[in-house]
């Protein structure tokens, strides 16, 4: 902090550019890209030109994904992830999901007597399952145990908020040397440069968002960010030079944004908050009362009351009282924590999201999701779609669990 830095700002018409003056010397950096980086909001996907896939039913969904360090296994199924968080990466919804051909990131938390109970008692959940490891000794040293008692395991998913550290990059290595039979998804990152050096250390998916997710307040808390489109983009640009695949990871907020982010080319797809609310997740029920406003023909008020779910980051306040001794002094919490409307089944929303990415493929003439990135085209937009009867309170088919 001893060291005099001016800056002084300039549009040279091209973009915003930082003169700094660090110990008296003149250096000018380019401190702003100028291209403006997008987020899924900003963009829509242009249907094709006399495309021949007639019918959504005619689409297949089920991909055949194969791994750069990995030739063994390959993934058949549909390529959407539910993310390793509580709430979503539970036992009950990766037994759900697997019926949809759908993959899981198991929550770090899940103790080792019950990833052994789970991955011996059904060998299909290790096709469609992974074990997520973080960097503390004992997450290690538990997936070895499963691996050993239960496996083999196929899949990793080497998790941290940020993986754009040296340190990261040497625990990946080692993973990778200690376990070369297992497909690894690493990250989080959200540069090509940075998706390159995962798939070097070992990684054979990428996994990409930072600061994007539902309830992740990183950019609040830190600055920090990437415009998520941009960066499955140009991380899945990156990883497919290097032979790998990227996960694009947070910030879909509906289906047409899953169909993006696979029509701008990653293999997978990973859903935190699209998955949260649900039964299977696990998490914990609320019930609320709320007065409508409105009276009966007696002139009794009209209660209604309401299931929630609590959902959170897995930085937030909460998580870290859950796991970890608390928030640690020299930290901040990076997530949030909200409730949700309760949902009793997955299987709802799974077709929702299915018939969607079914849809998009036929508007793009793909016959499979394979074929949708060469068959997508983007266009930028300010505005995706019309929101005025969005907060309309309308019909409730909610009615008859009004309180009279
Ligand atoms: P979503 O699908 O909910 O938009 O995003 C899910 C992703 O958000 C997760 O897979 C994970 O990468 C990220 N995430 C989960 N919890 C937190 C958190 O507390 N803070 C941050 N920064 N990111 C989180």
């Amino acid at each position: 902090m001893n060291r005099e830095v001016s800056l002084s700002r300039m549009n040279n018409g091209s973009g915003l550019h930082e003169k700094r003056n660090p110990d008296n010397q003149d250096v000018t950096m380019n401190l702003i890209h100028d291209e403006i980086k997008l987020d899924y909001g900003n963009v829509l996907l242009v249907p094709g030109t006399r495309t021949n896939v007639t019918s959504r039913k005619l689409v297949n969904l089920n991909c055949r994904i194969s791994f750069n360090h990995n030739e063994k296994t390959v993934y058949e199924g549909i390529p959407i992830m539910a993310a390793n968080m509580d709430g979503v990466g539970s036992f009950a919804m990766a037994d759900a999901l697997i019926r949809h051909r759908i993959f899981t990131c198991l929550a770090k938390m899940h103790s080792e007597e019950n990833l052994i109970r789970f991955f011996s008692e059904d060998s299909l959940r290790r096709d469609y399952c992974a074990i997520t490891v973080g960097l503390r000794h004992m997450d290690r040293e538990k997936f070895k145990s499963v691996n050993q008692n239960a496996g083999p395991i196929k899949f990793a998913c080497l998790d941290v908020a940020n993986g754009h550290t040296q340190r990261f990059v040497s625990f990946l290595e080692e993973f990778r040397s200690e376990f070369p039979e297992v497909v690894i998804i690493a990250g989080n990152v959200v540069t090509p440069e940075q998706t390159e050096i995962l798939v070097k250390a070992g990684a054979d998916l990428v996994k990409i968002g930072i600061g994007g997710g539902s309830v992740c307040e990183t950019r609040i808390k830190t600055g920090v960010g990437y415009p998520q489109f941009s960066a499955v983009v140009e991380c899945g640009h990156a990883a497919r030079e290097a032979g790998a695949h990227i996960v694009a990871d947070g910030g879909c907020t509906c289906p047409g944004d899953v169909a993006k982010a696979l029509a701008a080319g990653s293999a997978f797809v990973m859903l935190g908050g699209m998955f949260a609310g649900h039964k299977e997740g696990g998490g914990r029920v609320v019930t609320r009362r709320f007065n409508t406003g409105e009276i009966t023909d007696k002139g009794k008020a009209i209660l209604q009351e309401n299931k929630y779910v609590e959902f959170y980051g897995m930085s937030s306040q909460i998580a870290n009282n859950k796991h970890f001794d608390g928030l640690q002094p020299w930290k901040t919490s990076e997530g949030r924590e909200v409730l949700l409307p309760f949902k009793p089944s997955i299987d709802e929303t799974v077709q929702d999201m299915l018939g969607g990415l079914r849809s998009a493929c036929t508007y793009l003439g793909a016959g499979n999701l394979q074929d949708l990135p060469q068959a997508a085209k983007f266009v930028q937009c300010h505005d995706t779609h019309n929101r005025v009867f969005e907060d309309s309170p309308i019909s409730d088919h909610s009615i008859s669990s009004m309180l009279v």
